[in-house]
């Protein structure tokens, strides 16, 4: 059973200042890296990245490395999780749309910082698992089970998307659901590795701005690599 649900289960979700310790260091080693952005850096601070990881890995949760979370999928690495919601100049009450719920650990990264969120996860046991993890640790999204690809029509416009898994292509879908002056990340590149890509609204058109390279799983579905 993967380490969340189980932890859940057992109400054994317990935080202490060891743990507190560790996200204080995560969060100077993100400083050097580069991210500024305050409001991220109290997030990070802020959420317990160990009860998404199961016991035999625990002792690398305030690593800056992406790890395994069942399903073939990972949990993104902190500088990644920072990097992408830096990009995103979250404001409290932000709709944002997020592509790939995963673990659930970057939307509760956004909701600490005050947006409402809308998670969507096209592996339905990451989708259930996450589901009911999340608000028994205090996290609220919207969750949405199918294929992020295509956005989420019927709750768009976003003020912010972000994309958690590498698309090949920009879904069109996606960028159509973004409010004027609405911001979307997203890695575009080949299976191995994606250029972080950020989208600015602006009328009919987007201005776009590029990043440096990262390595995501891929994104399934119509817009992304199949399913
Ligand atoms: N945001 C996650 C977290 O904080 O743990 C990390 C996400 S993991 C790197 C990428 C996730 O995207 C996987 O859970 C995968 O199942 C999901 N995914 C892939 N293609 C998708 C799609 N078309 N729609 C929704 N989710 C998708």
């Amino acid at each position: 059973m993967p380490f969340f649900k189980q932890k859940w289960a057992f109400s054994m979700i317990e935080d202490n200042y060891k743990q507190r310790g560790l996200r204080n260091k995560l969060v100077k080693k993100l400083r050097l890296k580069g991210i500024k952005d305050e409001a991220v850096l109290a997030a990070i601070a802020k959420v317990p990245r160990h009860v998404f990881f199961e016991d035999a890995l625990l002792v690398h949760a305030y690593e800056d490395k992406a790890f395994p979370i069942g399903e073939g999928q990972t949990i993104s690495q902190p500088y990644t999780v920072a990097f992408q919601s830096e990009k995103l100049h979250v404001k409290p009450n932000d709709k944002i749309l997020e592509v790939g719920t995963g673990s659930g650990y970057q939307a509760a990264v956004l909701m600490e910082m005050g947006a409402k969120v809308y998670t969507i996860e096209f592996n339905r046991k990451l989708y259930e698992l996450a589901k009911g993890f999340l608000p028994a640790l205090g996290y609220k999204p919207f969750f949405f089970f199918g294929d992020g690809s295509k956005g989420l029509p019927a709750k768009a416009p976003f003020d912010k998307i972000i994309v958690t898994a590498g698309a090949p292509v920009v879904p069109q879908a996606l960028l159509d659901q973004l409010n004027e002056g609405g911001i979307m990340i997203i890695p575009v590149g080949n299976r191995e590795s994606q250029k972080m890509v950020k989208f600015t609204k602006r009328g009919d058109k987007y201005l776009k701005e590029e990043f440096d390279n990262f390595s995501f799983v891929p994104l399934l579905g119509e817009s992304g690599w199949g399913s």
